[in-house]
């Protein structure tokens, strides 16, 4: 019982310590795995994807505004409309080279004097101050300035949403002659937003001044979604949109997840753009290879104790083994003869049993010894106890009791005992020894044993009771050996 519960102790203390030192160290590495998620896309990730998109962008909004460049300062141009605007084809032609040349959506030119609007197909119509789609020329041509990018739809093409870049073009003299320029396919714009929500598992969309999203991953959000009114990002909006100079990144929770924002000002479309990672989302792979890691610690630990278990068992029999039992033969010792006498005395008063024993000592062993060696002898001894082993009944004991001399206790009275000792004794005398080890048996002649026998008196303790077992095997050794005395 008590080796029992040291051995439970020593499981719990081994589990408790594997699981802890498990639990310690997947803890430390998942929570070093999610800081080192959280710096990347704070230091890393967000900030280089929002860059890497802002110069997608204006590398394409720089084209455009170069080529519209290019149209304002080209003398046929100027010619062109200074004598008078002759011959629409030469504009239409002039118009479609440059859209085909540099792949835009549409190419125009709208003229201050004639107010007429001509694209890359014709006259596309005359422009009307009455014409809210037209208000966009006067507005431009009151800025004052060089060149300017319009978001709209063109009337022209399906009333697709387009970035126009208007340029002034004047005279030689600098008087003003109209608005030239080119104009993008918007989806083009959505499509690099796309590609990197595709490729990096992120939210980018754009928002104008006023927070209103003008390009967004999600179409059904565009100029339908403000952010100033959005759950969550709404608190840190202002500060998003704060400054024009320095990119923000800023945090947000909606509907218990975090994400983390960053936000850069596009100056050609005074717009912002705006790169969102869901945190969430992220650590969930770290979550997950923390519950994995778990588990195969868990699993680590049960088939450790499992090994440690069968381990221990294993050198617990042997311990009882080495603690019962003869080394040589098996045969079980004194010690624990005596305890098994005690447990089957106590069982002979209870039950009604007879118990008896065989005292059997080898003939004349010295000589066997002395003639083949103490390792054949060794051999004769443990082959005797396996003969023994083998003609008795699982509930009799053999018990080596000195060098050659061994015990059989067996439930039985006296006769029992006596066809057992019969048995034996002819067994053990049928026996070739000799043949087995390559031996001359001529020298020592057949190995054969002397029995005495007792049977268990009430009256008898341990040393009674196999003092009169001695005094028969002294009586049949008188006798000239190899016989049974009882
Ligand atoms: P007896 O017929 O009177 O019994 O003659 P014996 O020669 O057998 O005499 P005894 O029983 O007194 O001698 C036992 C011998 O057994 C003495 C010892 O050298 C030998 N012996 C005891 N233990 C071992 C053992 O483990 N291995 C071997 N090889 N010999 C042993
Ligand atoms: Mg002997």
């Amino acid at each position: 019982m008590n080796r029992f519960s040291i051995r439970t102790r020593l499981i719990l203390i081994l589990t408790l310590i594997l699981l802890s030192g498990f639990l310690t160290t997947n803890i430390i590495s998942y929570t070093a795995s999610r800081k080192l998620v959280r710096t990347s896309i704070i230091g890393d990730n967000l900030p280089l994807a929002r860059d890497n998109i802002y110069s997608e962008i204006q590398r394409d909004l720089m084209r455009p505004i170069f080529v519209s460049s290019l149209m304002a300062n080209d003398t046929f141009l100027k010619d062109w409309v200074i004598a008078g605007e002759k011959g629409l084809p030469h504009i239409t032609r002039y118009l479609l080279e440059v859209k085909e040349q540099y792949g835009f959506f549409t190419s125009f030119f709208i003229s201050d004097r004639t107010r007429h609007y001509y694209h890359f197909k014709g006259l596309h119509k005359i422009i009307s101050r009455d014409d809210d789609h037209d208000s966009w020329y006067y507005e431009f041509k009151a800025m004052n300035v060089e060149y300017d990018l319009d978001v709209d739809t063109d009337q022209a093409q399906d009333n697709r949403l387009t970035i126009f870049i208007n340029h002034r073009l004047t005279d030689y003299a600098g008087h003003f002659l109209g608005v030239v320029g080119v104009g993008l396919n918007f989806d083009m714009v959505a499509g690099i937003l796309d590609s990197y929500k595709e490729k990096y598992d992120r939210n980018v969309y754009m928002v104008d001044s006023q927070g209103l999203i003008q390009v967004h991953t999600h179409r059904e959000h565009i100029l339908k979604t403000n952010i100033f009114e959005q759950e969550g990002i709404r608190d840190i909006a202002g500060n998003l949109l704060g400054s024009k100079d320095e990119p923000s990144l800023l945090e947000y929770d909606k509907a218990d997840e975090h994400y983390l924002t960053t936000c850069r000002y596009i100056k050609e479309l005074d717009w912002y753009l705006l790169v969102e990672q869901n945190q969430t989302r992220a650590m969930a792979a770290v979550n997950k290879t923390f519950v994995k890691n778990l588990l195969l610690s868990l699993l680590i630990t049960l088939f450790t104790i499992l090994g440690t278990i069968l381990v221990i068992n294993y050198f617990q029999k042997q311990l009882e083994i080495l603690a019962t039992r003869d080394k040589l033969t098996r045969a079980f010792n004194r010690n624990e003869f005596e305890r098994r006498y005690n447990y089957l005395a106590g069982m002979e008063k209870r039950d009604m049993l007879k118990l008896s024993i065989i005292l059997f000592d080898i003939d004349r062993f010295k000589v066997i010894n002395d003639t083949h060696g103490h390792v054949f002898g060794d051999a004769v001894i443990r082959k005797i106890a396996d003969i023994a082993r083998e003609i008795t009944r699982e509930n009799d004991i053999l018990v080596r009791w000195g060098g050659d001399e061994f015990i059989l206790l067996s439930i039985g009275d006296i006769e029992h005992a006596r066809t057992i000792a019969q048995r034996l004794k002819d067994g053990i005398s049928s026996h070739d020894f000799y043949s087995d080890h390559n031996v001359d048996s001529d020298l020592t002649g057949p190995v054969t044993v002397s029995c005495g026998i007792a049977q268990h008196l009430p009256e008898d303790d341990l040393d009674a009771f196999v003092n009169r077992a001695d005094q028969a095997l002294y009586a049949a050794k008188d006798r000239g050996r190899n016989c049974i005395v009882y």
